[in-house]
């Protein structure tokens, strides 16, 4: 199977002649050959949404707001093959794509269209005039998207930018295409305007900078690690590009001795180990009270040794394969590293898997302890099946910890005390923190992070407000 790119609402075929071959993470047989788009396969996804703007950017919010309708309802529709997609292309449990990535993919698109038909006009009286700010679509977007959450994400920034009248070239990731190739059939066969939505298949290096450097893309919404989004940022810089970053998280779990003993175990496990621990918003580093470290440190590993890893496609899978051999590579050099820093291996490892999955790329959970909080796998970011433990005492201390990284995504606090709660929250330099839970999403609420974590905020009204330009209209009274 070759994919194609979706170009002017057709599906036309690369030009470079060049192709990345996607393997299934869980077996490393091909999925289907992604071709690496070139210049003039980018261009003519470009004039294509350029051509399609000037109709587009006319539509009133209500029309546009059916449209994203139509998609959720195509997507509906697609459920079960979004979920069977989404896990062979990324290895990650069927039980997990059904319940966040096609579910969310399907909420993404109603939630935008529901709160853009809820605008108002904001105005702002003066004594002798009135302001009126009118929200206008920012032109041609490039929306460039990782491999692990693939359809979730890319669906995220889709609809609101379509939402709010742009028109979008998409990039999603090489490694997990298959998805945003089903979004495309779903936008074809409804019969979305041609160009409205556009995508490019290929790499970074190659399609990706293409995109983002292009002079007539308008805006770049970039989803991905740190490092790429720094290179995205330089090549946007000197067009004055409006740009969003949504960038890596080295992200804390705090266990306070007063916490709820069994859910928190819970919470702790599904933010350390979600998704294979391939999440942003992964708690990798789990600070604990000292009073409770050493219950809690036994409780963690049974509940961690008591997931089931294996086959993505079986219901009853807790924990799937890791994107791609170099990942794997990656985690296994952070495991060394871990041992060369001081730190002990609680668990995890190669873990013993049927022979169908001989050539899948596996890594059963590994927990971690006595690294010193100065580590640097307690600090950089790994984005995987790993965590390192720490003990804590003095709050003072604990706060020094945890903001000691260059990340600030995420977090989580868990605690029967609320106020030490909210108190310590206002002082973890991050940009989001939940207590007693972790990744309880209100798709209202601003997303993103600070430091190394990302520029600008998406969700709700702040997608609204990076997918557009708010112009003020000041009317002098008679
Ligand atoms: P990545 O940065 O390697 O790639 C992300 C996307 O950027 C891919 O589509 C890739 O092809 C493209 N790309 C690569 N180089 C490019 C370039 N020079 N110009 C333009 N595009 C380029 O990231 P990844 O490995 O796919 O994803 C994992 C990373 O994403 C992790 O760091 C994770 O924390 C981060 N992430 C962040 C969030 C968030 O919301 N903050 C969400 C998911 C993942």
């Amino acid at each position: 199977m070759q994919l194609m790119n979706y170009i002017n609402g057709n599906f036309c075929p690369q030009t470079s002649g060049k192709w990345i071959t996607n393997l299934n993470p869980a077996t490393g047989e091909e999925i289907c050959k992604v071709p690496i788009s070139n210049s003039k396969d980018v261009k003519e996804a470009i004039n294509s949404a350029k051509n399609a703007y000037p109709n587009w950017s006319k539509y009133t919010p209500h029309e546009r707001a059916i449209w994203l309708d139509k998609i959720a309802d195509k997507l509906e529709e697609m459920f079960e093959e979004i979920a069977q997609l989404e896990s062979m292309d990324t290895g990650k449990p069927i039980s997990l794509s059904r319940n966040v990535d096609a579910n969310r993919s399907v909420a993404n698109f109603r939630f935008f269209s529901e709160l853009i038909r809820g605008m108002e006009i904001e105005e702002f009286e003066m004594k002798d005039a009135t302001n009126y700010v009118i929200q206008k679509p920012n032109g041609i977007g490039a929306l460039i998207t990782p491999w692990n959450l693939p359809l979730y994400l890319l669906s995220w920034k889709v609809a609101p930018a379509i939402g709010m009248g742009n028109t979008v070239v998409c990039k999603p990731s090489e490694l997990t295409p298959m998805t945003a190739d089903l979004l495309m059939r779903a936008v074809d066969e409804i019969g979305l305007p041609a160009g409205v939505i556009n995508l490019v298949h290929g790499n970074g290096i190659e399609t990706g900078s293409l995109l983002v450097e292009d002079s007539d893309i308008d805006f770049v919404s970039f989803t991905g690690g740190t490092v790429t989004g720094s290179k995205v940022a330089s090549s946007a810089a000197s067009t004055f590009k409006k740009l969003s970053l949504e960038l890596g998280g080295k992200n804390s779990s705090i266990v306070f001795a007063d916490c709820d003993f069994e859910k928190t175990i819970a919470g702790v496990v599904r933010s350390g180990f979600l998704n294979q621990g391939q999440i942003c918003l992964c708690g990798s580093r789990i600070f604990i009270e000292e009073e409770i470290y050493e219950d809690f440190k036994n409780r963690l590993i049974n509940a961690v040794e008591e997931m089931k890893i294996g086959d993505p496609l079986d219901e009853e899978t807790d924990l799937g394969a890791l994107i791609s051999k170099e990942h794997l590579s990656k985690i296994e050099y952070y495991a060394n590293l871990a041992i060369e820093e001081g730190g002990t291996l609680l668990t995890g490892g190669v873990p013993c898997l049927p022979k169908a999955f001989e050539n899948g790329n596996w890594m059963a959970p590994i927990i971690v302890e006595g690294l010193s909080p100065e580590s640097r796998c307690s600090k950089e970011e790994i984005f995987g099946p790993m965590v390192t433990l720490h003990i804590f005492k003095e709050e003072s201390e604990l706060i020094k910890m945890v903001n000691n990284t260059r990340y600030g995504l995420a977090g989580s606090i868990w605690t029967k005390d609320l106020d030490k709660g909210r108190r310590l929250s206002e002082s973890i330099e991050t940009g989001m923190i939940w207590i007693n839970t972790w990744l309880h999403r209100d798709l209202r609420v601003p997303f993103g992070g600070v430091k190394d974590s990302g520029v600008g905020r998406e969700g709700g009204k702040w997608s609204l407000g990076f997918f557009s330009e708010a112009m003020n209209v000041c009317v002098k009274h008679e």
